[in-house]
């Protein structure tokens, strides 16, 4: 087979690309929020074939200790690519592109959380990519920034990242792993959408200013789109943790409830017994002698009610 006919046609003169979505298109997100049991918070982010991990801890006590900050929390992320997220086996040791894209990830959740809120301490956030397939960095910053919500860090925006690429000098959104390796330019990009704030802006390739402008009106609103996707995720998470509490809450009034109503009647039931055994019981002597002693008792409270004065009389 030549060299040409290998080469995948990455988009049409339509504006068509190889996968069929259209150049402002991004692929299905699915968010699932809360999935470790042990971390403080996390996520998993199903973007297209790319499937990514996103675990925090913290914030929690800064060690060793002169890495703590007097005025803040550190955020301090590690993107890790596991061994079989990609075609060929990838080497467990991490790489210099790893240690960028974890310092690069760091600095762009940082803008979204309130960190002197916890000085002193440290919020890891741990990001493990399960399945590659391009525009990693953007879903694990889209993932990362939902599991430190998740973890209840007061945060003052969530961070929605997504990238723009070049193919046959058409600008598209949300470049794939295939689009990556043989477009012309990726882009990759965050955004805080609620105060408007870059947090994370990358070119591999090269773009015109056109090219550019053209990339960012395209990458805004699809960052606020997917903005949107994240706070309906928190949402789904914390209303079916409301309806998990209210469940449980009800459980434990229920078996109660039910005692209630099982010894009620039982009560009713006895007190019922012992009002008709006692009306049994109750022999006309039994009677009689009640009433004797009411008398003596009216007597000795007559005796009472006799004033020291007329005693003294009697006397
Ligand atoms: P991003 O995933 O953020 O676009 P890159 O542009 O660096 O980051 O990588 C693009 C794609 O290249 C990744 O999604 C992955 O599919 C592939 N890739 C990255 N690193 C490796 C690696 N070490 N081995 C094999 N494929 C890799």
């Amino acid at each position: 087979m030549s060299k040409e006919k290998e080469k995948t046609v990455l988009i049409t003169k339509d504006g068509i690309r190889h996968d069929g979505r259209k150049k402002e298109d991004i692929r299905e997100i699915k968010f699932e929020v809360g999935v470790l049991d042990r971390a403080d918070g996390s996520c998993l982010i199903t973007w297209g074939r790319n499937k990514i991990l996103a675990a925090v801890y913290g914030p929690r006590e800064l060690h060793p200790k002169h890495m703590q900050m007097p005025d803040k929390a550190l955020i301090r992320c590690e993107y890790r690519m596991a061994t079989f997220s990609v075609p060929e086996r990838k080497s467990p040791a991490p790489k210099r592109r790893e240690r960028e894209i974890s310092k690069i990830l760091g600095e762009a959740l940082k803008p979204a959380v309130f960190d002197y809120l916890y000085p002193r301490s440290v919020i890891d956030v741990f990001i493990e990519v399960i399945q590659a397939d391009g525009g990693s960095r953007c879903a694990a910053v889209t993932a990362a920034s939902l599991a430190i919500a998740d973890a209840g860090v007061p945060m003052k925006d969530l961070v929605a990242g997504c990238a723009a690429g070049i193919l046959d000098g058409q600008v598209v959104l949300d470049l794939d792993d295939v689009e990556d390796k043989e477009g012309d330019g990726d882009l990759p990009f965050a955004y805080l959408p609620h105060t408007e704030e870059v947090v994370l802006l990358q070119s591999d390739g090269v773009f015109t200013q056109k090219e550019y402008k053209e990339a960012l009106d395209m990458l805004i609103p699809a960052c606020k789109k997917i903005y949107q996707m994240q706070r309906d995720a928190l949402t789904t998470r914390y209303s079916r943790i409301t309806e998990e509490v209210k469940e449980t809450l009800d459980e434990e009034k229920t078996p109660a409830k039910s005692k209630e109503k099982k010894t009620e009647p039982a009560k009713k039931d006895s007190k019922k017994k012992t009002d008709d055994k006692k009306a049994k019981e109750q022999p006309t002597e039994k009677v009689e002698k009640k009433r004797l002693l009411r008398k003596s008792d009216k007597k000795t409270l007559d005796k009472k009610k006799t004033s020291p004065k007329e005693k003294a009389e009697k006397k």
